[in-house]
């Protein structure tokens, strides 16, 4: 239902936990938040637990998910993990793409995540051939998320190198679009939808010639749309770019445009105190993806001096080794009680708002993300009965949520009014993890 009223048992408003909020939907958005309601009012669609807005994953690659498990067994690092996952992205077609997509963006959903922001750089056939419609493989992720019910921001991305002066590999042929200029001209024909918003990325500076990166910048500028880039994940990058250019990737950056308040950087984790004060001035934000960079030991990067020196913090699941934001979210301040052997770096208040405003205006979605008059009527609703969750006061629901819930907590999830989860079961797609393991098996060699 687009429209109707919810009684939410308990209601994180920002600050705290309200028990008995009535909220009043149409046309998918708040109208009214009514507090005092100690039961629910007739006919009213009762979420019982406590409802937070909807969780935005600000970073995916929805095609990682096929390596979940496989790419566990063994050693390396970051390079040769990237091996195995170009030998998926390798067999990658519109069709594949859109069964895999609809089954991650269904488990999304099931993680109480109401929008994603798919970082997309498979645009071509192999070998770097345009489908006929060269937005194919794009038109893919934004029909997936609309099957699941979520919202998504398309970040088309743009890829065009190897390194830094080398040309794609065989594997990233399909990523590139020659130029940037072919790459705008390209990203140009999408079109935004009540579900999908378009942004820019560019995959990296290792990705983009840095003689090309204010051409994607300006297009973003012109658009007011989001622009994203992974950022210094890897020493190496920094060690290539400072050889190639006499800078570090984030004063690169700087240097062409690329930085400011519509802007993300991904990761962030090998910073000078430099790129910090520069990346916090220019009110650029930051993603962690902190599963993920603990998956790939990465390293830990300075969330908290970003966030001081003016970054917004947003979170992402990234490589999707798991899908779960609140985990994300409690990465964050547990890596950085490990790193500084001190608690309590963000309150569980701070660490929601990541998951929620932060992240959503992140991707361009800033009328979404809170649970008040005028936004959009999104929301998840943690279970505080389960095994995980039973126990504390439910004035604690925010630190339960943060500190030990997970996806599996998940009861309801509400897009624009509309209830894509009920009682942990997805309305959309009856069987997810059969349609999560038949398009993984589709992708196997
Ligand atoms: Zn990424």
């Amino acid at each position: 239902m687009t429209k109707g009223t919810y009684w939410l048992e308990h209601a994180w408003l920002g600050t705290h936990v309200e028990p008995g909020v009535t909220l009043e939907v149409a046309d998918g958005r708040i109208g009214a938040v009514r507090t005092g309601t100690p039961a629910p009012p007739p006919g009213a669609e009762v979420l019982r637990g406590l409802t937070l807005p909807g969780l935005a994953n600000a970073h995916s690659h929805a095609f990682h998910r096929a390596l979940r498990g496989t790419v566990q067994v063994g050693s390396g690092t970051f390079w040769t993990w990237r091996e195995v996952m170009y030998s998926v992205a390798d067999r990658l077609t519109p069709e594949t793409y859109h069964a895999l997509a609809r089954a991650v963006y269904a488990e999304m959903a099931l993680a109480g995540i109401t929008c994603v922001g798919e970082f997309h750089y498979v645009h071509h056939a192999p070998g770097g051939t345009p489908y006929a419609d060269p937005n194919a493989m794009g038109e893919a992720l934004i029909a997936a998320a609309a099957e699941a019910g979520i919202r998504i921001t398309l970040l088309d991305t743009c890829y065009l190198s190897s390194g830094f002066g080398e040309a794609p590999n065989p594997h990233q042929l399909r990523f590139s679009d020659g130029s940037a200029e072919a790459w705008a001209a390209r990203c140009a024909a999408l079109e935004e939808r009540d579900h999908a918003r378009i942004g820019a990325a560019i995959h990296s500076v290792r990705a983009v010639p840095a003689a090309q990166l204010a051409t994607v910048a300006g297009w973003a500028q012109e658009r007011r749309a989001p622009l994203h880039v992974h950022l210094s994940e890897q020493t190496a990058e920094n060690d290539a770019c400072l050889a190639a250019h006499g800078r570090t990737p984030t004063r690169l950056l700087a240097d062409h445009g690329v930085l400011g308040p519509r802007t993300t950087g991904v990761h962030n984790t090998h910073l000078t105190d430099e790129d910090i004060a520069l990346l916090g001035g220019s009110g650029t934000g930051t993603c962690m993806c902190p599963t993920t960079e603990r998956d790939l030991a990465d390293g830990i990067g300075p969330a908290v001096a970003l966030q001081r020196a003016g970054s917004p913090l947003s979170l992402g699941s990234d490589s999707h080794a798991v899908i779960d934001l609140l985990e994300e979210a409690r990465a964050m301040e547990l890596d950085e009680r490990l790193r500084t052997r001190t608690r309590g770096h963000w309150t569980a208040a701070a660490l929601l708002r990541a998951a929620t405003a932060d992240g959503h205006a992140a991707l361009g979605w800033d009328e979404a993300g809170r649970i008040e008059p005028g936004a959009l009527a999104d929301l998840t609703t943690i279970a505080l009965d389960t095994v995980r969750t039973a126990g504390p006061l439910p004035r604690l629901g925010a630190e339960t949520a943060v500190f030990a819930a997970g996806a599996a907590d998940v009861r309801h999830t509400v897009v624009g009014g509309r209830h894509v989860v009920r009682d942990g079961a997805h309305t959309l797609v009856p069987d997810v993890p059969q349609a999560l393991a038949r398009a993984v098996d589709a992708l196997r060699a």
